[in-house]
């Protein structure tokens, strides 16, 4: 069985050595040591200047669009995890969705400003697959019409964009660090941001809005993560730049084999360092992929369709089947297998099937 992806576990001893030094402090959870040192950690990897970490790449979504105090309508992308959405419909604002750019799959920085409208107040792009989204376009437009900027980055840890880290674009960028991401803690996620404000009102929410032990600055959450989960992180850091060097390799491989599929990969800009997260490849028809889904299924090998349906399509969302490009790719993408034990045999093997149903 092939699956789309599999978690990176460490050697197991390393692990164990952070769980005795738990054991002795008897400290789990609550700002714990772990926890501080896994947050200096990786504001150095990430080269950012504040970050928190939480319990998930969701609720750091909602923590930011909290801190930001946004109201009124958000614009987003209908190419994302249903989290994107969910978390601006779940802090009581709502989503209006402009299409993305068949290219780069990310947010079409040309179609924003006619979605504006007065109640606007932010936009909520995802680096889809990792790749940057038009952050200077999408900059100039905020500033322009005074609005908020958040990046749903949990696909781009370790991204870098003509150099800098592509985590500190936006007013606030959020990551994911669930088992299934390129860099993860089990379950996990961070907010960075430049701003001291924002850091301290999203430190409040984190924790109750507890300002001491009996005072309370703001209203909070639980959004805190365990001295477990930070454990986990520290030894997965220590391997990621092998993990992202080894899956470049195999997106190589990829690469050579597919050079004759009938479809294409999406475009990885240019100045980016990327961190190659995932592999899609985008089918010339939806027909095509499904036959490559079943065939692949057949030998068990499983990809996901990531992102289909599109977030048009949720139930609790009103507006439908305006964004043209990502329901045409959403239909046509497969995410293929692609995680670090995985091996250049499987990949002929996977590739092998493509092809055939391809020239059949
Ligand atoms: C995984 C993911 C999330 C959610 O992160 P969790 O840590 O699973 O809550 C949000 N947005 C995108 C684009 C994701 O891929």
């Amino acid at each position: 069985m092939i699956p789309v992806t599999k978690p990176f576990l460490p050697p197991i001893e390393e692990y164990e050595q952070f769980v005795r030094d738990i054991w002795k402090r008897n400290w789990l959870t609550n700002n714990g040591p772990l926890v501080n040192e896994l947050e200096l950690n990786l504001k150095d990897y990430l080269d950012v200047k504040h970050l928190l970490y939480v319990t998930n790449g969701t609720i750091a979504i909602q923590l930011a669009i909290k801190a930001l105090g946004l109201k009124g309508q958000i614009i987003t992308t209908p190419f994302s995890y249903v989290a994107t959405t969910s978390s601006i419909v779940w802090e009581g604002c709502e989503p209006v969705f402009v299409d993305i750019d068949p290219l780069t799959c990310n947010l079409d920085p040309n179609r924003i400003e006619e979605a504006i409208s007065p109640n606007t107040t932010a936009i909520l792009a995802t680096h889809v697959y990792g790749n940057p989204c038009m952050v200077e376009e999408i900059e100039y437009i905020a500033k322009r019409r005074n609005l908020k900027v958040i990046y749903d980055g949990a696909h781009a840890f370790g991204v870098k964009y003509n150099g800098q880290s592509i985590q500190n674009y936006g007013d606030i960028t959020t990551c994911s660090f669930h088992s299934t991401k390129l860099f993860h803690t089990v379950e996990g996620g961070s907010v960075v941001t430049k701003d001291p404000d924002l850091l301290k009102r999203m430190a409040y929410l984190r924790n109750f809005g507890h300002d001491g032990p009996d005072r309370f600055a703001s209203l909070g959450i639980n959004g805190k993560n365990s001295e477990f989960h930070a454990a986990m992180g520290l030894v997965n850091l220590k391997y990621v730049d092998q993990i992202i060097e080894n899956r470049k390799e195999l997106c190589q491989h990829y690469d050579e084999f597919l050079q004759q599929v009938n479809g294409v990969r999406p475009m990885v800009r240019e100045y980016v360092r990327y961190n190659y997260a995932y592999y899609p490849v985008i089918f010339d028809t939806e027909q095509l992929a499904m036959k490559v889904f079943d065939s692949l299924n057949k030998n068990w090998i499983y990809p996901r369709r990531y992102f289909y349906p599109t977030l048009e399509t949720l139930p609790y969302i009103n507006t439908k089947g305006h964004c043209k490009n990502a329901s045409s790719i959403a239909s046509r993408v497969l995410c293929l297998p692609l995680f670090d034990t995985l091996t250049k045999e499987e990949i002929d093997m996977i590739c092998r099937i493509v092809l055939r149903v391809q020239n059949n």
